[in-house]
Order: structure tokens, then C-alpha cells, then sequence
């Protein structure tokens, strides 16, 4: 059996592919050893029974004991040690769920429902680098692969509104911090009936002024409000969560320039004060008006978690919600509806957990993949 070294296991990433590994039964089809770059010596996780002792992550030579390297470690150590293990001459598969490498010539962006074919070429083509996508871009093309496959986009521009959990583990905390501070400040007043609700809204809004509100880690209120900004300025005027949605999606799909098959993807991305469940609104502009039957076979059809809410508000708010749709697999795509702007305009909105199919998914399945070319 291969031997599968896994670091960064105990992340938020980490946990969820742990856990997704387990549930599948992933553990008997290879050998695992854990790593970690700060508990090395100390007792990993229990598998079927035995306890796994972390080694060193930063030991090159142990590393390269391994046919495949996956790691949620997080992007400074990618920087740090696969360099090193390449330079070595260690030829195994290095799958990975930080952004470093995905731009990278001889990396592939891996979401397998979605670009299955790319993934093939590139094992045949003797590729080792796999990275899992950006959360919002994998989101996107999980709910609308369908529209994708058919050829039919000229371009889409999502509208996100992004989950606290993209940001790290410290702002989901800080989150539900900001939201107990708001709770605790209107405490009094919420307790009255009769209190006027303008006297509620000014004790909230003081709260979310006050100097003292918790928003170390977010730089401003969440709770109760939103920030329309994620990750740092790149050109253009965009930030590089906006970015990535044109670069990642093309490179997932195969398309580039200098193809002349590049689709245009741009929008603003929006972090909201929701756990970890991103959802996007997206205008998408087809290249020639296709029914709207067609359009919603289309979407529906493409892949197994994938599936149309009927634009209705019943259907609306049970389905299609970070509530309902956080801790699954399910990609709900709903709303859909051919816009007012003219016959190839299409709206659609649609939700995913972020920390699945945004990022443990698609380096689990990848696992699996590499596991069987190699067979
Ligand atoms: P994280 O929760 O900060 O965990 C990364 C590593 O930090 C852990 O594996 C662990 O490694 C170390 N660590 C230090 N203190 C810890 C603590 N108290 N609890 C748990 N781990 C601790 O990072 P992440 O959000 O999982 O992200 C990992 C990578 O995936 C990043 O490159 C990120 O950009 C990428 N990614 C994240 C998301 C997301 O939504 N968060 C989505 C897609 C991709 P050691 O055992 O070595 O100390």
C-alpha cells in the first residue's frame, strides 16, 4: 500500500478532511503518518484503534518517505518545504490546499466533478503538484458546471457574500463574539417589549462604534454589518478574492488566453456574518438565448450534489441558506430566472460549505485519484 503523509490535520481544513476521510473509509487504502510543525513527538489522531505519534513536519528526509504528500498546513509552509523535497529529487504527489502553488505552470487546480479530464491529462502527463481551488471559484463552478460544459457562458459576474470561517478559525470566533458583545449591549432593552425600536438601534449601532468592540481580527464589524472587502489589493481596482474567480475558473476549465477561450468572471466579493457557507448571486451572460428549461436541465444534470431550488419562497428559504446547507455536500442553485437586461441575461444565487467542497473536498477526492494512478 502507498504511504500517505498528512500534514496539517488539525486545522480547520484539517478537521474537516479528517473527518470526510474517516466517513468515507478513505484510511484503508493507504498507509498514513501525521505531521505537525508544532506537536511533534505528541500523540495524532486514533485511527481504526491505533494512535498515530506526529513527526516532525519540518524533516525533509521523513517527508520523502511518502508516495504522496497532503497537506493543509497552510501557505508559509508550502513556500518552506516543497522547494526543499523537489530539489531533493523526491518525485511523489504533492496535494495541497493553500493557494501557493495554483497559478504555478505545472500545478493543476483539482475539482473533479468539474474538471475530471484536466486532472487525467495531467497525471498522464507526469504532473505532481494538485491544488484544491479557491473556495468561492470551486463553489461556483460546482453550481454552475453544467452552463460551462454546454459552451453556452460568455461571462458571469458574481456578487459574493462570503463566510467568516475563509478567514480563519480566530474570525468564526470573533464572529459569534461580535454578535454575543451586540446581544449583551441591548440586553436591557430587548428584555422590554415596549421598548422603542429606535432606542434598541442606537444602543446597537453605539456598541458596534464603540472602540472597545471586538474586531481585532476582522478590522471592523461583521455582526450586524458586512465588508465588502477580502484579501488584499491587487490591480484594477480588484482585491485577489476577485481575481481569483477569473484566473482560478480558467485555469479549472482548461481555458486560457493565449487559447482564445479565456471567459470573463468578475464581481465584488463580500464577507457577511455567516459561519461557513459562502453563497454568490450571479448575473450570467450567455452567448445566445437558450430556454429556460434547458438552462435549468443543464445546471441540475451536471454533478451529484448539485440541485435546482425552485424559484419560489417557500422552496427559497428552505433550500438555499447557509443554515440549511452548512456541515453537507449539497450545492442548491436557485433563483434561477432569465433577467430583464434581455433573453441571454440569467440569474441564479447559490450556496456551499466552504470548508467542504471550498477546500477539504476537493483535495480528498484528489487523494483518491492519485491513489489509483498509481494502482
Ligand atoms: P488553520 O486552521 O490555521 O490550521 C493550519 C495549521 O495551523 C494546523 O494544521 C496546525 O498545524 C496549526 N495550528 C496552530 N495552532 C493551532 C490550533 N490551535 N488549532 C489547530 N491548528 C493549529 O488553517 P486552515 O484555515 O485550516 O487553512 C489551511 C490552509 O488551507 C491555508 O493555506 C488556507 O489558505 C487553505 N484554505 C483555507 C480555507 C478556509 O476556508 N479556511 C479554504 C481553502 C483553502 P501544526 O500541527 O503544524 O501546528
Amino acid at each position: 500500500m502507498r504511504k500517505v503523509a498528512i500534514v496539517g490535520w488539525r486545522g480547520m481544513v484539517g478537521s474537516v478532511l479528517m473527518e470526510r476521510l474517516r466517513q468515507e473509509g478513505d484510511f484503508k487504502n493507504f498507509v498514513p503518518s501525521f505531521f505537525s510543525t508544532s506537536q511533534v513527538g505528541q500523540a495524532g489522531p486514533e485511527i481504526d484503534g491505533t494512535v498515530y505519534e506526529l513527526k516532525d513536519g519540518k524533516d525533509a528526509e521523513l517527508l520523502a518517505e511518502a508516495d504522496i504528500i497532503l497537506t493543509c498546513q497552510g501557505g508559509d509552509y508550502t513556500q518552506e518545504m516543497h522547494p526543499q523535497l523537489r530539489q531533493m529529487g523526491w518525485q511523489g504527489y504533492w496535494i495541497d490546499a493553500a493557494s501557493t502553488l495554483r497559478m504555478n505552470e505545472d500545478a493543476v487546480i483539482v475539482l473533479d466533478p468539474v474538471n475530471r479530464g484536466v486532472i487525467d491529462a495531467a497525471l498522464n502527463a507526469g504532473i505532481k503538484d494538485y491544488v484544491g481551488g479557491n473556495c468561492t471559484v470551486s463553489l461556483m463552478l460546482m453550481a454552475l458546471g453544467g452552463l460551462f460544459q454546454q459552451g453556452w457562458v460568455e461571462w458571469i459576474s458574481s456578487q459574493t457574500y462570503q463566510a467568516a470561517s475563509g478567514a480563519g478559525a480566530k474570525n468564526m470566533r470573533e464572529l459569534i463574539v461580535q454578535m454575543a458583545a451586540i446581544a449583551g449591549a441591548s440586553a436591557d432593552l430587548l428584555a422590554n417589549p415596549a421598548t422603542g425600536i429606535h432606542e434598541l438601534d442606537r444602543q446597537v449601532i453605539s456598541a458596534m462604534r464603540d472602540k472597545s468592540f471586538p474586531a481585532a481580527n476582522f478590522g471592523a464589524p461583521l455582526a450586524g454589518s458586512l465588508i465588502p472587502w477580502i484579501d488584499r489589493a491587487v490591480e484594477k481596482g480588484q482585491t485577489r478574492e476577485e481575481w481569483k474567480g477569473g484566473a482560478e475558473s480558467n485555469k479549472i476549465l482548461g481555458n486560457s488566453e493565449s487559447a482564445g477561450n479565456f471567459i470573463p468572471v468578475d464581481g465584488c466579493c463580500v464577507r457577511v456574518g455567516a459561519m461557513r457557507c459562502h453563497s454568490q448571486a450571479f448575473t450570467i451572460k450567455l452567448k445566445r438565448d437558450v430556454p429556460l428549461a434547458e438552462i435549468e436541465a443543464a445546471i441540475a444534470g451536471h454533478n451529484d450534489w448539485v440541485y435546482l431550488v425552485e424559484n419560489n419562497k417557500e422552496a427559497t428559504l428552505r433550500e438555499l441558506s447557509p443554515a440549511r446547507v452548512t456541515g453537507t455536500l449539497d450545492i442548491p442553485v436557485g433563483r434561477v430566472r432569465k433577467m430583464l437586461l434581455g433573453p441571454e441575461y440569467v440569474s441564479a444565487f447559490s450556496v456551499g460549505d466552504q470548508l467542504l467542497w471550498g477546500a477539504a473536498e476537493p483535495v480528498r477526492r484528489m487523494l483518491g485519484l492519485a491513489l489509483n494512478y498509481m494502482a
